[in-house]
């Protein structure tokens, strides 16, 4: 069994994951309506369920190896997730396309996903699209899509005839960390119009994959929004500090404005900041606020 387990009404149960679902772990939740049960994410502790997991759909949030460490775990033939993040879930390669690894980055990566993840990669999984509702008896889950953290990032939003009303966020985790936008297939502006789409979902409990867990009223949720919309303003803050003196586009990733000196991870952690900083030099230099000469940037 999965430690920790909190029920939010009579269909839906959040399987906490390790720490609150901390890093690689991370917080599934379980939909059960009258004919039909769904689960969402199903993560790395997912697979120490004695009896297993069994229901009618797999949903994922999104194709990153956390959030799909547990469904080879789930007796279940029906796996999905949005069409942009499809290809990614159905191989291992177009995973690594989805992150946006240089090619010397892919064996190191592909063996942690492999090894510590367990993805193998679903070729028969389908897609989920914007809008659709997936009637359990009792209880609905519907399909938001909510791109920037990838491209077919969802959250869902469940409903229940209980009158109980449930958004699972997926890496809109509402962390001090902030928002993740660092992938080939992440959009800092997607992001952006995300979180004020989501910020506006009306719910009594929103469930985070990392960290926050479970956040009980929209007062409480949107205020966890604001806070983690703000960290945009702040990396971009950094940027600008850093700029305060000439620099070239390596320099500024050497000192970066997403992980803190001595804490980027291994393997993926440059490739994130630079994909983040460019992302934000784009703006600054459209802007005005800092100019270049196609070497160095600095702010006028
Ligand atoms: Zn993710």
């Amino acid at each position: 069994m999965v430690a920790l387990q909190r029920a939010l009404g009579s269909h839906v149960t959040v399987l906490f994951g390790h720490e609150q679902g901390k890093y690689p772990d991370g917080n599934s939740v379980l939909v059960r309506g009258e004919h039909s049960s769904v689960v969402i994410d199903p993560a790395l502790s997912a697979r120490t369920m004695d009896p297993p997991l069994e229901v009618s759909t797999v949903l994922l949030t999104h194709t990153h190896e956390d959030h799909a460490a547990g469904v080879s775990a789930v007796r279940c033939d029906d796996v999905r997730v949005h069409e942009a993040d499809l290809d990614a879930l159905r191989s291992v390669d177009d995973l690594m396309r989805l992150y946006g690894l240089p090619p010397d980055a892919w064996p190191a990566m592909i063996d942690m996903v492999s090894d510590r993840f367990h993805f193998e990669g679903g070729p028969n999984a389908t897609a989920v699209t914007d809008g659709e509702v997936l009637d359990l008896g009792g209880v609905t889950v519907t399909v938001v899509h909510a791109p920037g953290h990838t491209a077919g990032h969802c959250v869902y939003l469940i409903e229940s005839l209980d009158g109980t009303r449930v958004v699972v966020t997926g890496d809109i985790d509402l962390s001090t960390f902030g928002p993740y936008y660092g992938d080939a297939a992440s959009s800092l502006d997607d992001f952006e119009n995300t979180l004020a789409k989501v910020r506006e979902l009306q719910a009594h409990h929103y469930v985070t994959f990392h960290h926050k867990g479970v956040i009980d009223g929209h007062d409480a949720f949107a205020a966890a929004v604001d806070a983690y919309v703000a960290v945009f303003a702040r990396r971009e803050s950094a940027l600008l500090d850093l700029l305060a003196t000439p620099r070239t586009f390596d320099e500024l990733v050497a000192d970066g404005i997403v992980y803190r000196a001595g804490t980027r991870p291994p393997v993926f952690g440059e490739s994130v900041e630079r994909r983040s900083i460019q992302q934000h030099l784009d703006r600054v230099v459209a802007n005005g606020a800092v100019a270049t000469d196609g070497r160095q940037y600095w702010r006028p």
